[in-house]
């Protein structure tokens, strides 16, 4: 499901749930989940790990913040209704606004996309600014407090066994302390241990999917004069193993990424980086990198699988257990959609609270959050399908829709509309099947016929130019 088919959220819809909800895990998915569970909560308690500074630091807990991060319009839309002001203060603190009809420059199937004729807005800036801007919102005059150095080390069941109420925790290295809580929702990330946590309690685990994509990244930040707004994409796309990136951030800099797909990894160093670099499709990241100061490290990440948990499919959940943000579904990141998926989960999460309160919540929630993550999961498994390894096994309907999919970006090259059409899907604004709805279908096969005459055509003048060569030479 997408943001136009997702009833909005509404500050007034959620009545009183109940004294305290603990949220594990204080990244981006923890404390959307924790702006949503305020309207029915007297008390939120995100419980993180890692120690959480007053400014945006790159932090153990979450690696991958080091590599480039998009907010697409689908999470934006969403974290600015329930977080007014959010876009104003990301961008007050650096956050760059840009469009994606114009601004990026999406390169894929060959060629450059053509501009879309409205203007689409989307977000850069590093991974650590989104979520500290963010907990500022989440925890500003509500009812959230997020307290940091805190590992939950188990849930907590009530004596028949059947719900959780409440968890586990320890600061540093201090000694366990239970805390008592109406719901807990699960944002500890792709790590989470609440499969093995339930088998472990007697309930059955979900069943998991494990998707193969073996992506590496390796980004590099470099200088970014005043104003410059250089913005590219070119994912790899099958045939092709390896693209790039570069998306301007706070801070005057530019993100450079460069990744290989199918274990086609880029080197960590720098060298190794501008090497792997001149091997792209286009040039964009090799002469950032040349023409501009190298400002720190090259940053590496691997990403072996998309993996999502079926909790949807469970019979049985313990009342009071929540799951959401990566520790339901990881996409292959090349796409950008995880921190709109948790947004969209966050909105599943209000409504599956609106609807009854704590009554029948885990269930109500799966059910509701499944449709966001097969929007997201699809495509994303959809446009890798041609690199599972040994041929794996995709469902056809999927590996399809894939297939489709790089009709479209290649007609987009000559027609901003299907760019526009393709945009608004990536950005989860539309579902995948607008891209058969009956005026894209038409611009897509015209497309075709365009190109398969310029083929017809260029193919023609060659084969002319042969024969006067030849008959020149024997005449
Ligand atoms: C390379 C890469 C690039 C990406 N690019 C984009 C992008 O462009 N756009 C986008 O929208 N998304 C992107 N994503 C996805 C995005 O990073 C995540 O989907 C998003 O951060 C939501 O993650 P999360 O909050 O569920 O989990 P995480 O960010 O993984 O956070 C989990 C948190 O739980 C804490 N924790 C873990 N265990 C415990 C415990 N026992 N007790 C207390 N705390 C605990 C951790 O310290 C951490 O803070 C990218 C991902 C990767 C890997």
């Amino acid at each position: 499901m997408t943001l136009d088919e997702l009833e909005r959220y509404d500050a007034d819809a959620v009545e009183y749930c109940g004294d305290r909800a603990v949220v594990v895990g204080g990244s981006v998915a923890g404390l959307l989940a924790a702006r949503v569970l305020a309207d029915g909560f007297d008390e939120v308690l995100v419980l993180e790990r890692d120690e959480v500074p007053d400014e945006p630091v790159q932090r153990d807990g979450v690696p991958q913040a080091t590599q480039i991060h998009a907010l697409l319009e689908a999470g934006r839309a969403t974290i600015e209704d329930c977080c007014p002001g959010y876009c104003e203060s990301l961008l007050a603190a650096g956050g760059v606004l840009l469009d994606g009809a114009r601004d990026l420059r999406f390169y894929d199937q060959g060629g450059y996309l053509a501009d879309g004729p409205r203007r689409m807005p989307f977000y850069a800036a590093t991974r650590p600014l989104f979520e500290d801007v963010l907990r500022e919102h989440v925890t500003a005059g509500r009812s959230v407090t997020v307290q940091d150095r805190t590992r939950v080390t188990d849930f907590l069941l009530d004596d028949d066994g059947d719900a959780v109420v409440g968890v586990e925790r320890r600061e540093g290295t201090g000694d366990a302390e239970r805390v008592p809580a109406d719901v807990v929702v699960d944002a500890t990330g792709r790590a989470s241990r609440t499969p093995r946590w339930l088998e472990a309690n007697g309930f059955p685990a979900p069943p998991v999917e494990d998707v193969p994509i073996d992506v590496g990244y390796a980004t590099v930040a470099v200088e970014r004069p005043p104003g410059g707004r250089k913005t590219m994409l070119a994912m790899a796309s099958a045939p092709r193993t390896r693209g790039e990136a570069v998306f301007p951030v706070e801070g005057d800099r530019w993100l450079v990424n460069v990744h290989g797909v199918a274990g086609d990894h880029p080197p960590a160093d720098l060298d190794g980086v501008r090497e792997f670099a001149a091997s792209l499709p286009t040039d964009a990241a090799a002469t950032t990198l040349s023409e501009h100061e190298i400002r720190g490290d090259v940053h590496a990440y691997r990403f072996p699988s998309s993996r999502r948990r079926y909790y949807e499919r469970l019979d049985t959940v313990p009342e009071g257990l929540l799951v959401v943000g990566d520790a339901l579904a990881s996409f292959n990141p090349i796409y950008g959609q995880g921190m709109s998926v948790a947004a969209l989960e966050a909105l599943a999460l209000h409504r599956a609270l609106a609807a009854d309160g704590t009554t029948g919540l885990p269930e109500r929630f799966f059910e509701n959050a499944a449709p966001v993550v097969d929007h997201a999961w699809e495509m994303a498994v959809g446009a890798d399908a041609p690199f599972a390894p040994g041929n794996a096994p995709v469902p056809g309907r999927v590996a399809a829709f894939g297939r489709y999919f790089d009709h479209v970006m290649r007609a987009a090259q000559d027609d901003g509309h299907l760019r526009e059409a393709l945009m608004r899907v990536i950005a989860m604004q539309d579902s995948p099947t607008a891209l058969v709805r009956p005026r894209v279908l038409r611009r897509v096969a015209a497309a075709e016929v365009r190109n398969a005459r310029a083929r017809r055509s260029t193919t023609g003048s060659a084969l002319r130019r042969l024969a006067s060569a030849l008959g020149s030479r024997f005449a």
